[in-house]
């Protein structure tokens, strides 16, 4: 009999938010894998758990996640925990369930406090359709070029960000998205918990010495912002500019979109003019 691997959630502020199966698993389970263990060592003293405990994080988790998995293909049963939330959500833990999903082990999710999830419902936003992204990437060149191919995705986007950096990606993903809505969600589930709306221009000068945790949620494309399969170039400009957009705003948005550079753009609707 091998043992099986626990994802365990724990709260993202509110200690009130640990379920009674994830203080039960987290006493029953042979050892705990913490991302933080003197963290997870104070939740665990809060709940009179007392099960060992062994660091699991981003620097250790290759060479961790092996003793793990020796010791659930030897019958223990493991419980990851992270930080704050889910395990393997902004946080380490997915390689581990796909080496324990190859090597024949069974997961379990014990589910739980989420940020993403938390801010969503709360949003005021589209819930049917969301895509999480988690944090963009630190390079503005490669976050400028994440959030380009996310500009067309027409479901509701979700970022996480530091705290610093809060401020500087509004004005960036204001730039890219345009006059979208968005919600910043602070502090989830804690004293100073708070949801500001408005355009991410607006929320952008709002935020001045961002205190706390942030998730970001963000309305997605319009469907005047999303190319049709079967449009063409000239049919882009056109839906765009008769959407308000001036035409050199429409022709720098369709290059984006279909990703060709703005002089090809500019030869098509000339041929399309000739012929
Ligand atoms: N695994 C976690 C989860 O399930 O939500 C996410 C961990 S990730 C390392 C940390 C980020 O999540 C923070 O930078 C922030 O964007 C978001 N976050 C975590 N707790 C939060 C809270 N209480 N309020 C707002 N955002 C939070």
């Amino acid at each position: 009999m091998t043992g099986t691997l626990y994802l365990c959630a724990t709260p993202i502020g509110n200690l009130e938010d640990m379920t009674f199966r994830a203080i039960r698993t987290l006493r029953e389970v042979n050892i705990i894998a913490a991302e933080d263990t003197r963290r997870t060592r104070k939740l665990l003293a809060h709940f009179d758990i007392h099960t060992p405990l062994i660091r699991f994080d981003e620097h250790c988790k290759i060479s961790v996640g092996e003793k793990i998995l020796a010791r659930l293909a030897a019958g223990e049963s493991v419980a990851v925990v992270s930080d704050a939330g889910l395990p393997a959500i902004s946080d380490p833990g997915a390689e581990l369930v796909r080496s324990a999903i190859d090597a024949g082990l069974t997961v379990c999710p014990i589910p739980g406090a989420n940020a993403a999830l938390s801010a969503l419902i709360c949003s005021g936003l589209d819930t049917a359709r969301f895509m999480f992204v988690g944090f963009p990437p630190k390079s503005k060149k490669n976050r400028r070029e994440l959030l380009q191919r996310l500009a067309t995705v027409d479901a509701t986007l979700i970022f996480y960000e530091a705290p610093h950096r809060l401020k500087n990606f509004l004005s960036e993903a204001a730039e890219v998205f345009g006059a979208r809505q968005a919600t910043l969600a602070r502090e989830l589930t804690k004293i100073h918990e708070e949801f500001l709306r408005g355009t991410l221009t607006e929320l952008s000068k709002k935020i001045s010495e961002p205190l706390g945790e942030f998730v970001i949620v963000v309305e997605g494309a319009s469907s005047a912002e999303v190319v049709a399969p079967t449009e063409n170039i000239s049919e882009a400009v056109e839906r765009l500019t008769a959407s308000g957009l001036d035409k050199k705003s429409a022709m720098r948005e369709v290059a984006r979109q279909f990703n060709v550079s703005r002089r090809e753009i500019y030869n098509a609707l000339l041929k399309e003019e000739i012929q």
